[in-house]
């Protein structure tokens, strides 16, 4: 007999959790998650660790570069192994997606929806009721130091990173509980379980089921061997990488990709995959002179953004911000300080592919030259304020730091790596428009009773880490699918 249910969510991340939450007020939900269920409520370590198991990855590799790109698997996605930083991005980053239903007015109610602000819950612009606590730490030593420069470079100070349209310097939003951070398995997973959502860990959705053009189930492989699940309707939240992936294996992309992995068409859309974006970011590691001055800060301290010239609208936003490298690998000195400098408005844009041999991604990360110019840019000035720190008696700059090169565009592209905002694989957009393969009410073109909500369907990233307007697309799939 096949497990039956109204609505089957594919992969319980950031957006999944979110999506089966809502549709639970509707009917029956299952929810079938590729990697473990560690358990509820989550353990110590998948709070505060910051080097999980790892089950909890998948290990992607970026063919262009070599680099590794890692994403979250398991409950909670990505928002279970990340640095709970947690900005929304600004207005016009949304109102630049030009997709009707999804400008700044219709996804504040979504953002409001889901968080519970700590500092500032009677803000019109946020939530004090929903399941992700967002707090700001009290700064520490090196966050007041770098507080110091941006005062000195003529920055405005800001009291609230999610605030519609801040720039400048103040503490980063974090979503934290206690210090720890909390995702979607922690804040998510219990409210589900109460509204009688089945969620089915280590299980993995193969392929979508067909009926003509209506999706009628999946295909999935559990702990007790392959299953059918049928459903009224089918949510892909499986992640920007694991979403495209999905759809190909089951006859939905670019009609060569889908020759060459023998899977028969079921809606041709060559936009599946294509699109892939991510915010590029530099690393410049130096050590403080005192532990003490960083001691146990995975990103959480001090952020400044900033804008650079660019296009009249285009908003080149930029982020400088410090954190200690010992949380993310146990290897590095305790003195070990990471600044980031990242690009938050790129326009290079990469793809994503499946071949016989698995799957195949070139990010693209600084091949628009704007890009590469920018990066540079933001690296020279990170530089500034760390000779800065330096001379103050507050860190030290490696002899050979690779940021102190003559030619530090072709410096920056060899030094550029992840920030781990994967999305834009499944974009949606207006049904008419070539690379389209989700519409304004997320429902994959040209089959019915199918849809993606999840960082795959982002037009444009916004000037933000990912992870909150995940959750935001997720939440927002029973207001949208039709
Ligand atoms: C190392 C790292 C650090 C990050 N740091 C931050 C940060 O500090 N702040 C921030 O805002 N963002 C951060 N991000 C990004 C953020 O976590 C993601 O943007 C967000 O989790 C994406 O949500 P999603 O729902 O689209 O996908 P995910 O959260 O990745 O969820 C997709 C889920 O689907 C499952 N899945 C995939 N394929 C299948 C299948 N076939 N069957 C069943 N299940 C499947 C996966 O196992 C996964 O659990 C980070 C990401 C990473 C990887």
């Amino acid at each position: 007999m096949p497990t039956s249910t109204d609505t089957l969510v594919i992969g319980a991340g950031a957006a999944g959790l979110f999506a089966a939450l809502r549709w639970a007020e509707r009917g029956p939900v299952t929810v079938v998650e590729a990697g473990p269920d560690a358990g509820d409520p989550p353990p110590r370590w998948a709070l505060h660790d910051y080097a999980l198991p790892d089950a909890h990855y998948y290990r992607y590799t970026d063919d262009r570069t070599g680099k590794p790109i890692p994403q979250g698997r398991g409950l909670g996605g990505g928002s279970t192994v990340n640095s709970a930083a947690a900005l929304r991005g600004q207005p016009w980053c949304y109102d630049g997606w030009q997709v009707p239903g999804w400008g700044w007015a219709d996804v504040l109610t979504g953002f409001r929806g889901i968080e519970a602000d700590q500092q500032f819950p009677g803000a019109s612009y946020h939530g004090a009721d929903g399941l992700i606590p967002i707090t700001r730490l009290d700064p520490g030593p090196l966050d007041e130091a770098v507080f110091g420069w941006c005062r000195d470079a003529g920055h405005p100070a800001v009291e609230d990173h999610n605030a519609p349209g801040a720039l400048g310097y103040g503490a980063w939003t974090t979503n934290r509980r206690d210090g720890g951070r909390w995702g979607t398995w922690a804040g998510v997973v219990p409210a589900a379980r109460r509204a009688g959502v089945a969620i089915r860990p280590d299980t993995a959705a193969d392929r979508l089921v067909f009926a003509g053009e209506r999706c009628v189930g999946a295909d999935v492989t559990g702990p007790d061997g392959p299953e059918r699940i049928t459903a009224g309707r089918v949510i892909v939240c499986a992640g920007a990488y694991g979403s495209p992936a999905l759809l190909l294996r089951s006859g939905i992309g670019a009609e060569d990709a889908l020759a060459a992995l023998g899977a028969e068409p079921v809606s041709v859309l060559p936009g599946v995959g294509a699109n892939l974006a991510d915010h590029p970011w530099c690393l410049l590691d130096v050590d403080v002179t005192d532990p003490a001055l960083i001691e146990a800060r995975p990103v959480s301290g001090a952020l400044l953004r900033y804008e650079l010239p660019g296009e009249p609208g285009e908003h080149r936003e930029a982020e400088i911000f410090p954190w200690q490298t010992r949380p993310y690998d146990l290897t590095s000195p305790p003195t070990r300080v990471s600044f980031t400098a990242a690009l938050m408005a790129p326009r290079s844009r990469g793809r994503f592919g499946l071949g016989p041999g698995g799957p195949r991604l070139d990010v693209g990360h600084l091949t628009e030259d704007a890009d590469a110019a920018n990066m540079a840019e933001i690296v020279a000035t990170t530089g500034e304020l760390l000779e800065k720190l330096a001379a103050d008696g507050v860190l030290t700059i490696p002899d050979d730091a690779w940021w102190r090169a003559d030619d530090l565009v072709a410096a920056a592209r060899a030094a550029v790596s992840s920030y781990h905002h994967h999305s834009g694989t499944c974009r949606m957009g207006d049904p008419a428009a070539g690379g389209t393969v989700v519409g304004p009410d997320l429902g994959v073109l040209g089959v019915r009773d199918l849809a993606v909500a999840d960082s795959s369907v982002m037009p444009s990233l916004p000037r933000a880490n990912t992870n909150l307007a995940s959750m935001m697309i997720g939440y927002r799939s029973a207001d949208v699918i039709r």
